[in-house]
């Protein structure tokens, strides 16, 4: 009788361990997607793990916090605020949004310039309601353009900006965003995300499988489903171009991405500008201001940062350029030129 009663309870013990077993790898292997649209652009977050499903609501309720904190487009922004009011106390975001976007105004010689806004508006880019403003106009609103005009008292955090300055983040946001999402799916432990806000790819860890995360780089023209694709881990890739937003007039193409100095869309040679590095917000920062200088000087800038980021650039004569860090893992569709930065 004794013996019976082992042999039961060992099996039960046995079924026990199986059930519970099959249970934890189902929650492990459990996913959760979802799509939001907030900063203009449409956004997916995609976590693998047993808390995905709670991680992904999380993610949505940063995204819409972080949007009604920076919009220009919404009145009650904290950054609409700043620019109705021309001085305001910043938020722990913002604050460090703004030190950020001015570390990156000196480093850029002011191609990254977040008071560039009144130039947006007189394109029409914050209404849709697209104007090619006249040369005098554009010069008189280039002059204001000048983030050394903003003062920020470190002791209250209040933020000051001359009349007629208004600041946006729209350069910086996403990848800011992107970053502290990634932040969050950490603190559910999850160890696989991929996270694309409009074009702005986060990645958290590796795929499920641990293998690298294959991230084809949209082709500005159509023409090519991908001008390549990269294998990365645990990075931001963020392209900016003058394809994602703009107006056609005259047969003319104007797009979003201005130089402060003319107030024009920049003309600077390139198409598009892909940045890969493990600080989201600097990826979107950069990804703006070397479209915004160039290929030779986005060269350069590279060779005197090369620890923090890597590149690939489309020219217009649809040559590819990609920094030596990310070379191997780059393979370029077959038609397109390839040279490598060292
Ligand atoms: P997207 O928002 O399409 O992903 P970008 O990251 O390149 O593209 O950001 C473009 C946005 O950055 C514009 O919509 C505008 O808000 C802002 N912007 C445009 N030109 C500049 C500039 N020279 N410096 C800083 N911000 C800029
Ligand atoms: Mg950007």
């Amino acid at each position: 009788m004794g013996k019976y009663l082992k042999t039961v309870a060992v099996a039960v013990a046995v079924l026990l361990v199986c059930v519970l077993m099959a249970y934890y790898m189902k929650d492990v292997n459990k996913s959760a997607t979802k799509g939001i649209f907030a900063m203009d652009t449409y956004m997916e977050i995609t976590a693998y793990g047993r808390d995905s499903e709670e991680a992904v609501e999380a993610a949505a309720r940063e995204i819409q916090r972080l949007d009604e904190l920076l919009s220009t487009g919404l009145e009650k922004s904290e950054v609409s605020g700043l620019n109705q009011n021309k001085t305001g106390t910043l938020s722990a975001d913002t604050e460090y949004l703004f030190l950020r976007s001015m570390e990156l105004w000196r480093e850029t010689e002011g191609a990254f310039d977040i008071t560039i806004y009144p130039v947006m508006r007189a394109w029409g880019f914050d209404t849709q309601v697209f104007r090619v403003p006249a040369e005098a106009e554009l010069q008189t609103l280039s002059t204001r353009v000048d983030a050394s005009g903003l003062v920020y008292n470190e002791e209250d955090g209040t933020l000051t900006l001359p009349e007629g300055v208004e600041i946006d983040f729209g350069g910086i946001a996403k990848g800011y965003t992107s970053s502290r999402i990634a932040r969050i799916m950490r603190e559910y432990n999850i160890r696989s995300a991929k996270l694309n806000l409009g074009g702005n790819v986060q990645l958290v860890g590796a795929r499920p499988d641990k293998s690298a995360w294959r991230i084809g780089i949209k082709s500005p023209d159509g023409t090519l489903p991908y001008l390549g694709v990269l294998s990365v881990k645990d990075k931001a890739v963020v392209t900016s171009g003058g394809y994602e937003r703009y107006f056609e007039e005259e047969g003319v193409i104007y797009h979003h991405i201005l130089d402060p100095k003319t107030g024009r869309p920049a003309q600077s040679g390139l198409v598009s500008v892909t940045i890969v590095s493990a600080d989201g917000t600097l990826a979107d920062g950069l990804s703006t201001a070397l479209f915004v200088m160039g290929k030779d000087k986005a060269i350069a800038f590279w060779r005197e940062n090369r620890g923090q980021f890597d590149m690939i650039l489309l020219d217009t004569e649809n040559r590819l350029y990609v920094t030596e860090g990310i070379a191997a893992d780059f393979t370029a569709e077959g038609s397109m030129t390839v040279e490598i930065i060292r």
